[in-house]
């Protein structure tokens, strides 16, 4: 990366986890959760999105509470390390071209902190993402579009922007987009912080 280019990341980025740090200071049910990091920003080579294209011309609603973070995050699509957890026998080559997620902030983040991880995280319309689990307690909050929520134990719920949802430690949970995509703040706290989600239900 061209020095320019770099400073162009680094703005996006830091937009990115501004916006963030307002909606979370902003939000009790974010912040009392895993309450928010002053991580240290690490340069981070970027890797693309199949789907950022679509996602980068995505206009939300005036009224979603969290356009501002919605907004930045379109601007730093090119900048982000995109990142799929599944493989194309997991998911199918649909969804891994109209999904992705990158870490914000946590252990391998564009912000450095080993307190919580913060990623954002998208998915097209019409996708199906798999019941998974992974140890570590996860809020989502849907910052645009909506998607219907499943989770073991718990009623499935339609979630739209500023909605809210807990997993707990290993409870599988899935999720399906119907006509609209949905981007994600997705926050993990305690144990297996490090670690990552698998496919299926134990
Ligand atoms: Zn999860």
């Amino acid at each position: 990366m061209n020095v320019q280019l770099t400073d162009m990341a680094r703005h996006a980025l830091q937009t990115a986890y501004d916006a963030a740090t307002d909606l979370v200071l902003a939000t009790p049910e974010l912040h009392s959760f895993a309450g928010w990091p002053q991580a240290q920003f690490a340069a981070t080579p970027a890797t693309p999105m199949p789907g950022g294209p679509g996602l980068a011309a995505w206009q939300a609603d005036e009224t979603t509470p969290a356009l501002a973070l919605h907004d930045a995050i379109r601007a730093a699509v090119p900048f982000a390390r995109w990142q799929h957890t599944y493989t194309e026998e997991e998911v199918g080559r649909d969804f891994l071209n109209r999904y992705g997620w990158f870490e914000l902030a946590g252990p391998y983040g564009h912000f450095r902190t080993d307190e919580m991880r913060a990623y954002i995280a998208y998915w097209g319309e019409g996708l199906e993402y798999p019941f998974h689990l992974h140890e570590a307690e996860e809020l989502y909050y849907v910052i645009s579009g909506q998607a219907l929520f499943e989770a073991e134990g718990q009623p499935s719920a339609v979630l739209r922007a500023g909605d809210t949802r807990l997993h707990l430690s290993n409870q599988p949970h899935a999720m399906r987009t119907l006509e609209a995509p949905i981007l994600t703040l997705v926050l993990w706290r305690g144990g297996g912080l490090h670690g990552a989600a698998r496919m299926g239900t134990q």
